[in-house]
C-alpha cells in the first residue's frame, strides 16, 4: 500500500499480487504489453518469477505444467483481444488434462467497450468454456475475493483452468485501504475419503478376479499417490498398466508392468481397477472390442461426475487416491491376498511381453540409414542420464517413444495428453527446467519432438536461451506430419509449377536443418544421421548447462510403427 495525502492507498495491482503471493504462486508466464506492462513489472518487484514467452499458448502450457509438477498453479499474464484468444488453447488443454492454472488477462477499458475499443473482445465469455471459473472482478475491493475463489476452484476437486479479467481502467484503480475487505486465502485442499463399504466391495471383487488389471492414470500422479499405488502393486503382485502420463507412478521397469502386452491385457481383463484415469479414447472407452463385454470396473476418482462415465462401474468410489488406495491395499493384505505368479493370466501376459519385446528389439537393432524410430529411441535411452523429465510430442515420435523411453519416477513424462495437443512441448520443457532448477538442479529435461510438433512452438528456444534453461531438444525428423516424402520425389514435386496442388498436406521440407536455429544465439546444434552421431550429440548436449541444445536426427520419411493388433481410433459405431 502507498501513502497519499495522509491516506493509505491501495491499488488493483497490489491487491492482485497480494492474492497471487498468498496463493503460493511463484511462477507467472506471459507476454507483456498494454494494459499489463506495469503488472508484469510489479510481479517481479514482489519476488515472483516472471517468464516472458514468445506465444501465449506456450505461456499457458508452461504454467499448467508447473501446476502439475508442483501442485500449485502457475500464473499466466496476457494482453487483451488476440492475447486472450491465443491463451484459450492453453486453457482448453489444462482443462481437459485436469491441471491447475490461473490466467490473468488485461482487457479494453470499460468506457471504450461498445465503441470499438483497442483489442475489445468478449474475454470472460470467450474464456468460460475452457475454465472452471471465469470472472471480471466488478471493483477493486472485490479483487481479493475473486482471486481467492479462482485459486480455490483451480486446485480443489478436479483441478483445472481459471480466468480473471482486468479491464484497463480497473488496473489503474486506486482506493483507500479502509474500503478493502481483509485479504484471505483458501484453506488447505480438503482430502476426500472413500466410503468404507465401497472399499470392502472392491476388495471382494479383486479377490475373486481371474484376470485382474490395475490401470494407473495421471490422476494418481497428480494426487502424489505413488507410495500407496506402489505398495498396492508390491503387496498384491497384481499386473499394472500405466496411461501415457501415469507412467512412473510405479516404475516402468517394475516387473509387474505389463506395458508391452497392453492390448492383450485390456482385451482379456475381467476386473479393471482404474486409478485416476478416465475411460476415454486413451483407454478405448472401456468398451468392446478392446475390452470384454463383461469386464467389471472398480473406479476411483475424485470427481463424482466422472463415475460410471462410458461404462457403468461395478464399484465406483469417489475419493482422493491416497486414502482410497491405502485402504484398498490394507483390505487385500488383511485377506492375505496375493495374485499368483503361476496363474494362467500371468503366464499369458508374460508370454505376450516376451513376444512383443522380441519384435521391437529387431527394429531397435536395425541401425541402417535412414534410421527408424525404434533404433533412435532404443539408443537414445542408452545415453540418457538417470531419471530425466521427458517431454514428448508428435504423433509417431510420442507413441513409439512412450514404449521405449522409460519413466521410473512419477510426473516425469509430459506429453500431448488427453487433448492430444501438438505444440505443448517447449512450454512444458520450460516449466520442467524451471522446476528442476528450483527443486533438483542435477535433474535434466529431455524434450523429444517430432519435426512437425517442434514447428508449433520452436521459437520458444529463444526463451530457453534467455533464461539459461538447459533443455536437450531432440527433433526426430521424418520431414513430415506422420510421414514425409523421399528427397527425390519431394524435389520433383517442388519443381512442378503447381506446388500447392501437388505437395502432400502431410509433407514438410526434406531434412530441414533445425539444429541451425542455435546459430541465432551464437551456439551450435547437432545434425545426426547415424546412431553414433546421435549418441555423441546427446553426450555433448548434456554437458551444456547454461541453455538449450537442439539435436536434429534425420530418420526415414516412411518410418512407421510396428504392425498393431488394432488400428488407432478407427472403431466407431456411429
Ligand atoms: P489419464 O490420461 O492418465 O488416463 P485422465 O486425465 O483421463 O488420466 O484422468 C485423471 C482422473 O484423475 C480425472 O478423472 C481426475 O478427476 C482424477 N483425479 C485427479 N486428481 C485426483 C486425486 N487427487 N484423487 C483421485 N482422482 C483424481
Ligand atoms: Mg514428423
Amino acid at each position: 500500500n502507498i501513502k497519499y495525502n495522509n491516506e493509505l492507498i491501495a491499488s488493483t495491482i497490489i491487491y492482485m499480487i497480494g492474492g497471487i503471493v498468498f496463493a503460493g504462486i511463484e511462477y507467472v508466464f506471459g507476454i507483456c504489453g498494454f494494459p499489463v506492462i506495469e503488472l508484469s513489472m510489479a510481479l517481479q518487484t514482489a519476488g515472483i518469477h516472471y517468464i516472458g514467452m514468445r506465444n501465449e499458448q506456450a505461456a499457458c502450457y508452461a504454467a499448467q505444467a508447473i501446476g502439475y509438477l508442483t501442485g500449485v498453479p502457475g500464473g499466466v499474464l496476457v494482453v487483451s483481444g488476440p492475447g486472450l484468444l491465443h491463451v484459450c488453447a492453453g486453457m482448453a488443454n489444462a482443462q481437459v488434462n485436469c491441471w491447475p492454472v490461473l490466467v490473468i488477462g488485461g482487457s479494453c477499458p470499460q468506457d471504450h467497450e461498445g465503441i470499438g475499443g483497442f483489442q475489445e473482445c468478449y474475454q470472460v465469455e470467450l474464456a468460460r468454456p475452457y475454465c472452471k471459473y471465469a470472472a471480471r472482478p466488478p471493483s477493486l475491493s472485490l479483487i481479493p475475493q475473486h482471486v481467492e475463489k479462482a485459486v480455490r476452484l483451480a486446485t480443489y476437486g478436479r483441478p483445472g483452468a481459471v480466468y480473471l479479467d482486468f479491464p484497463g481502467n480497473l488496473l489503474q484503480a486506486r482506493t483507500t485501504v479502509d474500503q478493502i475487505p481483509t485479504q484471505y486465502t483458501s484453506p488447505e485442499i480438503p482430502l476426500a475419503f472413500p466410503e468404507p463399504r465401497r472399499i470392502e466391495e472392491a476388495v471382494a471383487l479383486l479377490a475373486r478376479a481371474q484376470n485382474p488389471l490395475v490401470i494407473v492414470g495421471k490422476g494418481a500422479a497428480y494426487a502424489r499417490a505413488e507410495p500407496e499405488v506402489r505398495d498396492l502393486i508390491d503387496s498384491t503382485n497384481l499386473p499394472f498398466l500405466a496411461t501415457p502420463m501415469g507412467k512412473g507412478v510405479v516404475p516402468d521397469t517394475h516387473h509387474n508392468s505389463i506395458q508391452p502386452a497392453r492390448s492383450l491385457a485390456l482385451q482379456r481383463a475381467d476386473v479393471v481397477l482404474l486409478l485416476g484415469a478416465r475411460l476415454n479414447w486413451i483407454l478405448h472407452f472401456g468398451r468392446p472390442p478392446r475390452y470384454r463385454s463383461d469386464v467389471k470396473v472398480i473406479q476411483i476418482d475424485i470427481t463424482a461426475e466422472e463415475l460410471h462415465n462410458s461404462v457403468k462401474s461395478s464399484v465406483a468410489i469417489q475419493s482422493d487416491l491416497k486414502p482410497a488406495v491405502a485402504q484398498l491395499a490394507e483390505g487385500l493384505k488383511m485377506r492375505g491376498f496375493v495374485f499368483d505368479r503361476r496363474s494362467d493370466w500371468w503366464t499369458d501376459l508374460n508370454k505376450k511381453i516376451e513376444d512383443n519385446k522380441k519384435k521391437v528389439e529387431e527394429m531397435a537393432l536395425d541401425i541402417s540409414e535412414p534410421l527408424n524410430y525404434y533404433a533412435v529411441f532404443h539408443h537414445l535411452q542408452q545415453v540418457l542420464p538417470q531419471n530425466p523429465i521427458i517431454v514428448s510430442e508428435g504423433a509417431n515420435t510420442m507413441d513409439i517413444g512412450r514404449s521405449i523411453l522409460m519413466n521410473d519416477l512419477p510426473r516425469h513424462r509430459l506429453d500431448a495428453g488427453t487433448f492430444g495437443t501438438m505444440g505443448v512441448g517447449l512450454g512444458f520443457a520450460i516449466a520442467a527446467a524451471l522446476y528442476c532448477r528450483h527443486f533438483q538442479p542435477e535433474k535434466r529435461v529431455i524434450c523429444v519432438e517430432g519435426d512437425s510438433a517442434f514447428g508449433f512452438s520452436g521459437m520458444e528456444i529463444e526463451t530457453m536461451v534467455r533464461y539459461k534453461l538447459p533443455v536437450v531438444i531432440v527433433v526426430v525428423n521424418n520431414s513430415g506430419i506422420y510421414g514425409g516424402l523421399p528427397e527425390d520425389v519431394y524435389n520433383d514435386l517442388q519443381d512442378s509449377g503447381e506446388v500447392t496442388k501437388v505437395t502432400p498436406p502431410t509433407s514438410l521440407s526434406v531434412s530441414t536443418r533445425y539444429e541451425n536455429m542455435m546459430n541465432l544465439f551464437g551456439r551450435k546444434g547437432f545434425y545426426c544421421t547415424s546412431i553414433s552421431e546421435l549418441q555423441n550429440a546427446v553426450k555433448e548436449a548434456l554437458k551444456v548447462t547454461d541453455g538449450p541444445s537442439i539435436i536434429n536426427v534425420i530418420i526415414s520419411p516412411s518410418a512407421d510403427r510396428k504392425p498393431q493388433t488394432f488400428s488407432w481410433l478407427t472403431e466407431s459405431k456411429l
